[in-house]
């Protein structure tokens, strides 16, 4: 931990706020270099959406280095590539009548999120995107462009240009809506906004808060892009891959995104794997303008095509996040009753859910608390207010609900050991 501490960049971050050296890890749990066990309910924020080394999926990768399957290939044809495009087909797109190219990028999320705003603006010839308030995308410069937080921003240490940030749903509060902001500035030609090329967002901004897109604002969002000719990208890094009950996130509203973002959880083993879908009128990509050396991780490609053959293509997976969501969202919701007060907001759906502590000093006293209780739990927010839940969606219902005894426990320490409850209240008339 010395070491690290002394040799690593001071731009590392999760370290900081667990103090442990991780050693090994299986299932929903991480052990440290003395077999102490926490339950990691932070997955790599959403990498890891089955599981550490799951049994299934390990068999492969195993199987494939023993074969001496090729590893590295540039974006050379492989077998593994092919075998995970056809699934990739078979089993997600084609289902649910989607209609899309598959670009692969640099492995990671920010570079496909490049891509799409590359693509954008080249098939438009318009340079103006449109982000939203809390909206997180990578730290590129083209993506921490479209990153609202002033944090991430700030390391670019150059102007960021080419985004309009809109304000996302309930930004203004619950009852002002903001796509009749949005819909102003697109129809008067002296807003001063340039009409965008796309509008790039998350159904539910991860980073920013658990904050959740209702169905109403998408479509109306959706409608808008249609009226004014604009591209819509969807995020789907950190809540795709089932994070909200369905494969994508978008799944049962009624929208069609020009673009789709996935990252994080696609190789399903945590191996780095992004990809870029785009409708097929869109490819206007010469050979290799979007170059990459690590485009295409074959070992991704098998850990993936795996977990969409295994997970995907039966409705067993589905059913059952529904039924833990049930269990996540009662206990977090009794929990914090219970022990914090009745004017806090919750906010998630599927496996993602976050506790909005109003105040970041209560955020942080749980996430410490757990921690020290063996729970692993990470932060978000404008000011990382919020207590973000990200379980690995194959967590069986008896762990879960030995996670939420941590974080009930934790959380009652907390709120007996402090003035919390007077400094919430007193926030809560102040506003
Ligand atoms: C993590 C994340 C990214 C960036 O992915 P990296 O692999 O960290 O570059 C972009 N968008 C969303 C929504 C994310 O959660």
């Amino acid at each position: 931990m010395k070491q690290i501490n002394s040799l690593e960049s001071d731009v590392r971050s999760y370290c900081r706020s667990y103090p442990v050296m991780l050693d090994r890890a299986k299932g929903p749990f991480v052990y440290d270099e003395y077999g102490n066990k926490y339950f990691d309910f932070l997955c790599g924020a959403g990498s890891l959406n089955y599981g550490h080394n799951n049994p299934i999926l390990k068999k492969y990768v195993i199987e494939y280095l023993e074969n001496n399957g090729i590893v590295h290939s540039l974006d050379l044809a492989t077998k593994s590539k092919e075998e995970f495009l056809k699934s990739f087909h078979r089993n997600i797109l084609a289902p649910r009548n989607l209609n899309y190219k598959v670009q692969f990028t640099g492995p990671t999320g920010t570079n496909a999120v490049e891509a799409a705003l590359k693509l954008a603006r080249k098939v438009t010839k318009r340079n103006n995107i449109f982000s939203f308030t809390n909206g997180f995308h990578g730290v590129t410069l083209g993506s921490v462009a479209a990153t609202g937080n002033s944090h991430h921003r700030g390391g670019a240490a150059t102007p960021l240009n080419g985004v309009t940030f809109m304000p996302y749903d309930g930004y203004m509060g619950k009852k002002i809506n903001t796509i009749d902001y949005i819909r102003r500035v697109l129809e008067d030609n002296s807003s001063g906004i340039d009409l965008p090329a796309a509008m790039i967002l998350e159904t539910v901004q991860g980073e920013g808060g658990i904050n959740i897109a209702s169905t109403k604002w998408l479509e109306s969002l959706q409608e808008l892009c249609h009226e004014f000719g604009i591209l819509l990208i969807v995020d789907d890094i950190q809540v795709g891959c089932g994070r909200t009950g369905s494969f994508f996130s978008f799944e049962g509203i009624e929208i069609e995104p020009d673009m789709v973002v996935l990252s994080k959880s696609l190789s399903g083993f945590g191996l780095p794997f992004s990809l870029l879908l785009m409708k097929p009128e869109l490819d206007k990509w010469k050979p290799g303008e979007h170059n990459g050396t690590f485009r295409g991780n074959n070992l991704a490609f098998v850990t993936a095509k795996a977990s969409i053959d295994h997970y995907w293509t039966t409705q067993e997976l589905e059913a059952s996040i529904a039924s833990k969501s049930k269990i996540l969202r009662n206990r977090i919701e009794t929990i914090t009753r219970e022990n914090i007060s009745n004017d806090v907001e919750i906010r998630g759906k599927g496996m993602v859910y976050g506790i909005d502590c109003i105040l970041p000093e209560i955020s942080a006293a749980i996430q410490d608390k757990c921690f020290e209780n063996g729970l692993i739990l990470e932060r978000c927010g404008h000011v990382d207010q919020v207590v973000k839940f990200l379980p690995s969606l194959t967590i069986s219902e008896d762990e879960l609900n030995h996670g939420m005894d941590i974080l009930e426990q934790s959380i009652k320490e907390v709120m007996t050991q402090s003035d919390f409850h007077k400094k919430i209240e007193q926030e809560i008339i102040q506003n």
